[in-house]
């Protein structure tokens, strides 16, 4: 048996990681040092742009086929793409949105896709031959979205006409094609069940793509996209037609793994980049990190992230195995997101001044960070949920 040590701190879980597994992480942060380091994250940071040349590096290392489809060349299971989101992360995190939203389409078309879709597409997702959106927010709400879902499809002889809006929506901008969310049917009952799930290539008339202005996730585009009356044949229904909303939250469990995922890689990038300022910025004769006050912050966020990641371990034993880890999942994306908000917030104190300069990567974490508090579900409402089926109280939404 290998051994086991006890190394915290490190991108790495010591008890579930495969020698594969550790072995893609050091190569992942090989390249991730060589291709993106700090400064460069930053540069691109300040820039909004996406970093084609680290796609293009993942791309060739094969981390996009990661726990896809083995039909389709997929590779490995959901603790190998925590492994790829966490490591990326601690230093480019919009990739590492990329990667949770890659991850999600990947294992939908997976899951529902028909032959001809997944024939069509995900050799192409594996490879990093094509990108894609998911389009499920409205204006209205993402919280409440089965019941205020404004996007409309109708019939039209054999083709369906998608109207309506969608905001907050990853990467739209790159996209090839979205997977779009929109109601098929109308009426209260048919809040949750008359949601149709659609594949949209980039392009069709009708669809346009703006992009919002945001505080972060600067990497990565962030769009609202309009559609007026696009055109799309029967064959674009993924799934079953009514049945779109359901066939979503089944993958919700993985989607809450890998963004825990991602608070916990940025987390820990965050915390390392503080203990590291700390044991060198000098005060009072002596340094930063040999203050008491400072060291129990440092080692409440150390404790925050290893909780999480435990918490992350065990719902991914479970999806890994098969099952579905509903409670362990919502449970790990809370304290992950938690996490990594008071390391960020600690991170920024600990650097004082510095930590306001946008020449320093702390406060591009504090910034990306607080997606995953309300993304891609709000902590309330996981709460909510966690409420209602863990302790089994009155549903309160
Ligand atoms: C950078 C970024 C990227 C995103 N990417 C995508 C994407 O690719 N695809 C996509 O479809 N969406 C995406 N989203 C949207 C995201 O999923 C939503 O923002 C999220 O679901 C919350 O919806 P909302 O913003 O409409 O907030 P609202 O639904 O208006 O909720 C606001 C707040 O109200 C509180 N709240 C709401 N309901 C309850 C309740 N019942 N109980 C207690 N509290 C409640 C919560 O605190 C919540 O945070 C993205 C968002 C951002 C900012």
């Amino acid at each position: 048996m290998r051994p086991v040590t006890d190394s915290l701190g490190a991108q790495a879980d010591p008890v579930s990681d495969t020698p594969e597994r550790a072995e893609l992480r050091a190569e992942l942060r090989r390249l991730i040092a060589a291709t993106s380091p700090a400064d460069q994250v930053l540069r691109l940071d300040e820039k909004e742009q996406f970093d084609d040349e680290l796609f293009e590096r993942l791309r060739q290392l094969g981390v996009h086929a990661v726990g896809g489809h083995p039909d389709h060349g997929g590779l490995g299971d959901i603790r190998d793409q925590i492994a790829v989101i966490e490591e990326l992360a601690a230093g480019p995190t919009s990739m590492a949105v990329y990667m949770v939203v890659h991850y999600m389409i990947t294992h939908i078309l997976s899951t529902n896709g028909s032959p001809e879709q997944r024939a069509e597409w995900l050799d192409r997702l594996h490879t990093g031959g094509a990108k894609m959106s998911f389009a499920l927010s409205e204006p209205a709400g993402g919280t409440d979205i089965a019941r205020v879902m404004r996007t409309t499809a109708r019939r039209d002889g054999d083709d369906w006409l998608l109207s309506g809006q969608k905001t907050w929506i990853s990467g739209a901008l790159r996209a090839d094609a979205l997977v779009v969310l929109a109601r098929t049917s109308a009426g209260e009952a048919a809040a949750v069940d008359g949601v149709t799930m659609f594949l949209v290539p980039a392009g069709s008339p009708g669809l346009q793509v703006r992009e919002l202005a945001t505080v972060a996730v600067h990497g990565l585009d962030t769009c609202e996209v309009f559609f007026d009356d696009v055109r799309v044949p029967g064959s674009a229904v993924i799934g079953t037609v009514g049945s779109g909303f359901r066939q979503v939250v089944a993958t919700l469990n993985r989607e809450r793994v890998n963004a825990a995922a991602g608070a916990i890689g940025a987390a820990t990038g965050a915390l390392d980049a503080a203990v590291e300022y700390a044991r060198e910025r000098e005060a009072f004769g002596s340094t930063l990190g040999s203050f008491q006050a400072v060291q129990h912050r440092l080692v409440d966020g150390a404790l925050a992230i290893e909780a999480a990641r435990s918490l992350l371990a065990r719902a991914a034993a479970v999806e890994a195995a098969g099952g579905r880890a509903d409670l362990l999942s919502s449970m790990a994306k809370i304290a992950a997101s938690e996490a990594a908000v008071k390391v960020t917030q600690d991170g920024m104190e600990i650097l004082g001044g510095a930590g306001f300069s946008r020449e320093f990567p702390m406060q591009r974490w504090f910034r990306d960070v607080r997606l995953w508090v309300f993304a891609p579900l709000a902590n309330d409402m996981v709460r909510n949920y966690l409420g209602e089926r863990l302790l089994g109280l009155p549903r309160s939404f």
